[in-house]
């Protein structure tokens, strides 16, 4: 082979955090591109109550590196 993946950091995860509109259960998934704070999802189904619209609350962002 003449590509290798490069090493990923495993803790550098983004995490989105939605609130469901309709039961307001707060839920978390892994960041995706286009994500922000206060935009309205649609399309991802709350575990609680199975409702597709869910607001984004919050954004995780972990620090990139530790610079000891
Ligand atoms: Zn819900």
């Amino acid at each position: 082979m003449s590509w290798a993946p490069r090493p990923r950091e495993k803790m550098a995860q983004t995490i989105t955090f939605l609130k469901c509109m309709e039961c307001g259960a707060e839920n978390s998934r892994p960041f995706i591109e286009w994500d922000y704070i206060f935009k309205i999802v649609e399309g991802e189904k709350c575990p609680k109550c199975g409702g597709t619209r869910s607001k984004i609350v919050n954004i995780y962002v972990p620090e990139k590196k530790e610079t000891k």
